[in-house]
């Protein structure tokens, strides 16, 4: 087609349309294309006062598919180069740029056409050339359809776009409204937390308080009762010595029954004294260099007197060369001892056996004996102050023992815990670091 003044735009748009129609291309498309061709047939009049236009045939390159129209100028591009006029006519097609055609440089636009496009045969395309080409009025009036057509499009699309607009501004302000809702709730809880929190140190304060108070009690009152119970049972030995005057058997019993209860009184004045003590943070431990061996030695000459009966046997083992950590020997004696003294107390037969044994940087002491076992539910209670497992307590005692060494142990940087099941008897372990604290 000769492309030579304005009218000609027109019939090249019209077949531009009728081609893209015939391989194939959507409504869509064919308006994109020869919207794209017409703009570019108007360029090259203007750059080139003319040019001839050529549909070629659909051609096939790596498979694909593809209509081309070479637009050959009449005179050569300033530059030789060739920029549409309007930028956006090149995003119309898929390519649009220059080509060479037998020595020609010629604008070349193609876009790609369904695989099952119906062949574009030269018979085909005579046929076209061959229709009557409609006046440049009625392609005006086609034109302006299709403009018509597109405005439609675009404000049904906006109208979309509105009503998607309002369902997210709906969708953000429950959005809002739900996190306002959470915020303040969170905030409530916090309110709530902070309150509670406020409760609890005052609480603790107090229980601080009447702790304090009942250590200071418990130390003045038993410091106290000491000088008076000492007495008693100074009295009492006064009272059966030789050199006194003689009692009657009667007599003789009744003074011994004083006696005993106040021995009994003073060990529980001393004990209370002594839990007073190590709770009010009265004990300083003296560290030293500490040998498990010597302190081990020491314990066995000592308590061998305390087991009475030939069914208990008493094993102190020796603890490995070496077991040497810092501690206060005093304590961790008094410790141990008690831990013993409750082994052979409670064990009626079988054995006591206490052995140490060295774990990366701590030691385990284990005191632990064949009695009768302390059920799971009360292995914390027993370090409460006065407890005693209940049908136990007729072996003497305070209740006081374990709470005591447990404080002690504390204070020598470890922890005292107990394994037992009715029945298999108890181990009682005493963990400390060998650093000391
Ligand atoms: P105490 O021995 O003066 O009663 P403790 O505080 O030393 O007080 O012990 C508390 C209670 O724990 C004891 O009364 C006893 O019921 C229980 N108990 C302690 N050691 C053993 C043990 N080796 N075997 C069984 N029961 C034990």
């Amino acid at each position: 087609m000769a492309l030579r003044v304005e009218q000609d735009i027109f019939g090249i748009r019209q077949r531009g349309r009728e081609v893209t129609a015939a391989v194939g291309l959507e409504h869509q498309d064919q308006v994109r294309f020869a919207t794209a061709l017409s703009e570019v047939a108007r360029d090259l009049l203007r750059m080139a006062d003319g040019a001839d236009v050529s549909f070629v045939a659909v051609t096939e390159l790596d498979g694909r598919r593809f209509l081309s129209v070479d637009l050959a100028p009449l005179r050569p591009l300033p530059g030789n180069r060739y920029e549409p006029q309007s930028g956006a006519v090149a995003r119309l097609v898929d390519t649009l740029g220059l080509a060479e055609v037998a020595g020609d440089t010629v604008v070349r636009m193609s876009r790609r056409v369904p695989a099952a496009a119906a062949a574009l045969t030269p018979a085909r395309l005579a046929e076209l050339g061959t229709t009557a080409q409609a006046s440049a009025l009625d392609e005006l009036a086609t034109q302006n359809g299709q403009l018509i057509a597109a405005l439609d499009e675009v404000r049904s699309q906006r109208d979309e776009l509105a009503v998607l607009n309002a369902e997210l501004e709906e969708t953000n302000r429950g959005v809002m409204a739900l996190y306002t809702q959470l915020s303040e709730e969170l905030e409530e809880t916090n309110r709530g937390v902070v309150a509670l929190y406020a409760e609890l140190d005052e609480k603790s304060a107090q229980l601080r308080a009447a702790s304090e108070s009942k250590s200071r009690f418990l130390a003045n009152v038993s410091h106290e009762l000491r000088a008076p119970v000492t007495a008693i049972i100074g009295l009492g030995r006064l009272l059966t010595d030789s050199g006194s005057d003689p009692l009657t058997a009667e007599q003789a019993q009744q003074i011994e029954l004083i006696r005993s209860s106040a021995a009994d009184l003073l060990s529980l004045v001393n004990d209370l004294l002594d839990l007073a003590k190590a709770e009010s943070g009265r004990i300083e431990p003296e560290w030293a260099e500490v040998d498990l061996r010597a302190v081990f030695g020491q314990l066995r000459g000592t308590l061998r007197a305390l087991v009475l009966r030939s069914e208990v046997a008493l094993l102190v083992e020796e603890p490995p060369p070496g077991t040497v950590l810092r501690s206060d020997e005093v304590l961790l004696a008094q410790v141990l001892r008690n831990l013993l003294h409750n082994a052979v107390k409670f064990t009626d037969r079988g054995e006591v056996r206490m052995r140490a044994e060295r774990a990366a940087d701590r030691i385990l002491i284990r005191v632990s004996d064949t009695g009768p076992g302390i059920p799971a539910e009360l292995h914390e209670r027993i370090f409460e102050e006065f407890y005693q497992v209940p049908g136990t307590s007729r072996r003497s005692g305070t209740g006081l023992g374990l709470p005591y060494a447990r404080r002690l142990v504390a204070l020598l940087g470890g922890t005292l815990s107990l394994t037992s099941e009715p029945g298999r008897g108890s181990s009682f372990t005493v963990d400390l670091p060998v650093a000391g604290v």
